[in-house]
């Protein structure tokens, strides 16, 4: 199959994996996706990765759902269910009766312990539309904020710290403007693996001479393109970030006339950064203080300068932190709101951009319009109608809302496209709270692991099986189109919610998953001039946009910010250690994240054949130094203990990972990463440190 193959049909859409966005091009002959070819759309430019071009046909795959199943009684829940045959702790079911089952049993714990006992998880998989209507759903259904997604384990604390210092959680200049820049950092990222497509524009701008500072823990492959590596110790993103400034301080390199203009708290800054010398903080980052100040004068001193960081920066208990000392270092140089400038955390999942805007969070209604604001509330209760009275307080996030299970706060969810008990830290914890719940129902393609929890089970469609608009890292709102029909009874989500909602006694009318856009642009002025229909006939329209016929807004914040004032503000930040430090029980640090082939927690991508049979292994990555420390030899297993659990997996050498850590990817349910992960939460995103915990490695 390929080029030459003969098609019935092409289908434009957007890849349904990483934040980049790539658009492409189906082709169907059959109801059968047969390949796929990249599109030029603003983010990719005609490109694809390996995920987007070969990793579609798991929609394919037998293991799909295809009726709604409700849990047969008196089976304990837990993992013991094979995906292949749901029917040996399921039984198959109407639509009807699984949909007035799953409200019974919600409306049930509703009149018995309150709204408050039923909260919500939606997915970044979805469409912007699914997403409003899933975070409708709750707030409306129930009466509370309990609603989050999996941002809080990507970028909570870069939007906590963004919101709080530019008065905006999205970037402030897409990627592809690294073609205007003549410096860049990279820091706590891996784009060659997790946002491919974006890497080749890094690469390019390296090429034609582009200084490019990487900065990680791990010597990842952009090592290579790296005019300053900087592989830092883990944990000591601050000491580093604030060594640099204070550099820049000390030599007076600072554009003194855009923190006059445009930023306020300068002065605390300043006076912050006097402790943080070079000098004084090598020990603790693990670089000479003449590459510091090297680091630091090639950014200050560059005309156009970016920083683009990942969840190496975000997933630490100081992840707000370390997203503050980026965004102090971009100000103090005048490096936000000019051509080639900008903050860009480089976002994971398709629509995790999008569904936080739709308000799929449990601090914000849609448009990052607070709860706790009275006119916010007052606009959705008058456009949702039916007396909807909304909670003025924040709600539960992911990890807190498995400890509110726990002491029995909360004793039924509704789960759509999400996988806690893959994703969530001390993934042992996560999975007790699941199997806790009085009433779980699940919506979803595949009988996820957490699926094996539940109590009813809707059978979904996949991303090439409906329309719907997405919202990538660069702020562009794209249209996801079908191309292929759902197997069996699956049905688009926003359909699943409508009819559930319809049953939880809720007045939702929607004919189409357009009503649904046109109702949340009524919410979302970051909508204005982005029609349904201008999404139909251009593919992308970036946000903001300020007329019918622009494009929108590649850079923002060229005059002010989005802040009282119109000001952004310096947050100066301190050394806070990781929670987990190790010690002659637990000597190594783990750090997790994702591989080239395999998404997430892999229910994707590990039925994806071509994808699975790169990577069918489940892998962990040592120095060959520790390798040899420990007697292993790479392609031997490894056991893995920390002081949560101990997952066995094989091990590769990788010289890029420092001696005294292990890098292990969290797609792999027999080792699942998780099992060791630590859930202690960074206090103002609440994200958890997924990228350091202790753990003791041995010969398995
Ligand atoms: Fe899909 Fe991301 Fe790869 Fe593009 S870079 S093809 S969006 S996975």
């Amino acid at each position: 199959v390929g080029p030459n193959t003969e098609t019935e049909k092409s289908v434009n859409s957007v890849c349904p994996f990483c934040g980049v966005g790539c658009q492409l091009e189906y082709r169907v002959k059959d109801e059968q996706i047969l390949y796929v070819e990249g599109r030029q759309g603003p983010a990719n430019e005609g490109r694809l990765c390996v995920k987007g071009r070969f990793g579609f046909d798991y929609i394919h795959h037998p293991h799909r759902l295809t009726k709604p199943l409700i849990r047969l009684p008196n089976l304990p829940k837990g993992l013991n269910v094979d995906p292949a045959n749901p029917l040996t702790h399921f039984r198959e079911a109407s639509w009807q009766e699984a949909l007035e089952v799953a409200a019974q049993g919600l409306n049930r714990l509703k009149s018995l312990y309150g709204g408050e006992s039923v909260s919500g998880l939606g997915s970044a998989k979805c469409s912007n539309e699914e997403a409003y209507l899933f975070q409708k759903l709750i707030r409306q259904g129930f009466g509370h904020n309990n609603v989050d997604h999996c941002t809080r384990l990507c970028h909570a604390s870069s939007v906590a710290a963004l919101m709080e210092n530019i008065g905006s959680g999205a970037v402030t200049a897409t990627f592809n403007e690294i073609e205007n820049a003549d410096v860049a950092i990279l820091i706590g990222c891996n784009p060659t693996e997790n946002h491919p497509v974006a890497a080749t524009f890094f690469k390019q701008f390296a090429r034609r001479g582009g200084k490019l500072i990487v900065m990680d823990p791990r010597g990842t492959a952009m090592k290579r393109f790296a005019s300053h590596m900087l592989q830092f110790s883990p944990g000591a993103d601050v000491a580093l970030l604030n060594a640099m400034m204070h550099v820049i301080v000390e030599e007076n390199l600072q554009d003194q006339h855009y923190i006059d203009k445009h930023t306020e708290n300068w002065m605390a800054q300043k006076q912050h950064l006097q402790r943080f010398s070079p000098e004084a903080m090598a020990p603790l980052c693990g670089i000479a203080p003449a590459q510091i100040r090297d680091a630091a004068r090639t950014f200050a001193r560059g005309k156009a300068g970016m920083i683009f960081w990942g969840m190496g920066v975000s997933q630490h208990v100081h992840g707000t932190d370390n997203a503050r000392c980026l965004i102090s270092l971009a100000l103090m140089c005048g490096h936000v709101g000019r051509p080639g400038t900008g903050l860009h955390p480089l976002r994971g999942q398709n629509n995790v951009q999008g569904a936080s805007d739709a308000g799929l969070i449990p601090m914000f209604l849609p448009d990052y319009q607070s709860v706790a604001e009275e006119h916010a509330r007052e606009a959705a209760e008058s456009l949702w109608g039916d007396g909807v009275k909304l909670s003025a307080d924040k709600g539960l996030t992911v990890v807190e809302m498995m400890d509110a299970i726990h002491s029995d706060d909360i004793r039924g969810m509704v789960i759509m496209g999400e996988n806690p008990a893959m994703s969530d830290p001390d993934v042992a914890h996560a999975r007790a709270a699941l199997a806790r719940l009085d009433h779980l129902v699940v919506q979803d393609i595949f009988l996820t692991e957490t699926a094996c929890f539940a109590d009813v089970i809707f059978p979904a469609a996949a991303f090439p099986e409906k329309t719907g608009t997405v919202t990538n890292t660069n702020r562009q709102v794209q249209m996801g189109r079908k191309a292929v029909e759902s197997p069996g009874e699956a049905k688009e989500d926003w359909l699943i919610l409508t009819e559930l909602a319809d049953h939880l006694g809720l007045n939702w009318q929607y004919g189409s998953v357009e009503t649904v856009f046109t109702e949340m642009k009524r919410l979302m002025p970051s909508l204005d001039n982005i029609s349904w229909q201008r999404l139909e006939s251009e593919d992308a329209v970036t946000y903001p946009c300020h007329g019918e016929e622009l494009p929108g807004e590649s850079v923002v914040f060229a005059d002010s910010f989005p802040r009282s004032g119109g000001r952004a503000r310096f947050s100066p930040a301190d050394l806070v250690p990781p929670d987990e430090v190790p010690d002659n029980e637990f000597p190594y640090i783990m750090t997790t994240g994702r591989q080239l082939e395999h998404w997430h927690t892999g229910s994707m991508t590990r039925r994806s054949r071509v994808l699975d049979a790169i990577e069918p292994t489940a892998n962990c990555s040592l120095n060959p130094v520790t390798l040899k420390r420990l007697g292993i030899n790479a392609g031997e297993n490894i056991k893995l203990v920390s002081r949560r659990g101990e997952i066995v997996m094989q091990a590769r050498a990788d010289t890029g990972v420092a001696e005294n850590m292990v890098f292990v990817p969290f797609a792999y349910v027999e080792a699942a990463a998780n099992l060791l992960t630590n859930s202690a939460l960074d206090p103002y995103g609440k994200i958890p440190e997924f990228k350091f915990a202790a753990v003791r490695l041995e010969v398995a």
